[in-house]
C-alpha cells in the first residue's frame, strides 16, 4: 500500500515568517488546486496534515481540502519542531492546533505528523502527550539518521503500534531503503526531488508499503530565497551561520524544477490511499515498545 500525504503550512509560514507576499499565496492556491484536481480525476484520497494556524488564518484552504473528501490530520499549530519544545509547550501547541482544526472542520482530528519528523529518541515522551490530546495515529517517525529529528533506532519501517508504557498509538513510519551503506528515504521531500522518477517508481513497485510525503512548496519550480540570519534563528532555533543557512537553502531548492511533473506522473501511474484508508485495511499490527 502506498500512502499519500501532504503537509500544509506554506500559507501560514508565508504570512508569519517569510514576507507575506501575495504572489506566493496565489502560487500555493494554484498548486494545491492542481493536486486536488488530479486526485479527483484518479478517484484517490490522500491525507493532508494541516497546521492549526492554517485553520485559523486560512480556513478556506483547509475546508477546500476537506470538502474534496480528503483526510485531515494535524501538523502542529505553528510548525515549531517538537524537539525544540518542552513537554508543556508541546501540550499547549497540540491542544490549540486540534482545537483550531476541529472548530473549522466540525469533526475530530485524530492523526498527527510532527513538523520535520521531529520526534526521536530524546523526545519520545511526545507520544504520551499526543495520546492525551486524543491522537490515535501518527506519521512522525523517520526511522533513519537525519539532519534534524529522525529516530534511527526505532526498529520498524512499516505500520505498527507504538507502546510507550502509558499509551498506544498507531504509527505509519517513513519507509527507508539501504543505499550505499546508508539507510535513506526516497518517497518525499528533498529525497523525492533528488532521485530520478524511474528510481522512485522502481522502489514503489518493489515494496508493499510506502509513505509518500510532500509540501506544496516542494512543487513550485521557483527557488526560495536564502533566509537572513535573524529569520533563520527565529525559525530553526539554532545558530544562523552562513554554513547552516546555505545548507538549508541548497536542500530546500534541490530538484524543484521537475518535482511537480514527477509527482503528477506518480499520481497518474500508481495507486494511493489516505492514512485513514490504510488504517482500515490493516488487520495485523506489530507492537513496538519504545
Ligand atoms: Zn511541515
Amino acid at each position: 500500500m502506498n500512502i499519500l500525504t501532504f503537509d500544509i503550512e506554506e500559507w501560514y509560514l508565508e504570512r508569519h515568517v517569510n514576507g507575506n507576499r501575495s504572489k506566493k499565496f496565489k502560487e500555493y492556491d494554484y498548486y494545491l488546486g492542481r493536486i486536488l484536481d488530479l486526485l479527483d480525476e484518479r478517484g484517490l484520497k490522500a491525507t493532508f496534515f494541516c497546521l492549526g494556524g492554517m485553520a485559523k488564518d486560512f480556513p478556506e484552504v483547509v475546508l477546500k481540502i476537506a470538502g474534496n473528501g480528503h483526510h485531515i490530520g494535524c501538523h502542529s499549530n505553528r510548525h515549531v519542531w517538537l524537539n525544540k519544545m518542552t513537554p508543556e509547550e508541546v501540550m499547549e501547541d497540540t491542544r490549540i492546533a486540534l482545537d483550531q482544526l476541529e472548530q473549522r472542520l466540525g469533526q475530530k482530528v485524530v492523526s498527527y505528523r510532527a513538523p520535520a519528523f521531529s520526534i526521536g529518541q530524546k523526545n519520545k515522551w511526545a507520544f504520551d502527550i499526543l495520546a492525551e490530546c486524543g491522537i490515535t495515529s501518527d506519521a512522525s517517525i523517520f526511522p533513519a539518521k537525519r539532519d534534524f529529528g529522525g529516530f534511527p533506532n526505532f526498529g520498524c519501517h512499516r505500520p505498527c503500534i507504538i507502546d510507550t508504557g502509558n499509551c498506544l498509538i498507531k504509527e505509519f513510519p517513513i519507509q527507508t531503503i539501504h543505499l550505499l551503506g546508508r539507510e535513506i528515504a526516497y518517497s518525499g521531500g528533498g529525497y523525492f526531488r533528488f532521485f530520478p522518477l524511474w528510481f522512485t517508481q522502481r522502489e514503489l513497485n518493489r515494496s508493499d508499503y510506502a509513505m509518500l510525503y510532500f509540501h506544496i512548496g516542494d512543487l513550485i519550480p521557483e527557488e526560495s530565497r536564502m533566509r537572513t540570519k535573524e529569520e533563520y534563528e527565529e525559525y530553526f532555533r539554532e545558530p544562523g551561520t552562513l554554513f547552516n543557512r546555505t545548507k538549508r537553502y541548497v536542500k530546500a531548492n534541490l530538484g524543484k524544477k521537475h518535482a511537480y511533473a514527477k509527482l503528477g506522473s506518480l499520481i497518474r501511474n500508481h495507486e494511493f490511499v489516505s492514512l485513514s484508508e490504510a488504517e482500515e485495511t490493516i488487520s495485523e499490527w506489530n507492537t513496538i515498545h519504545i
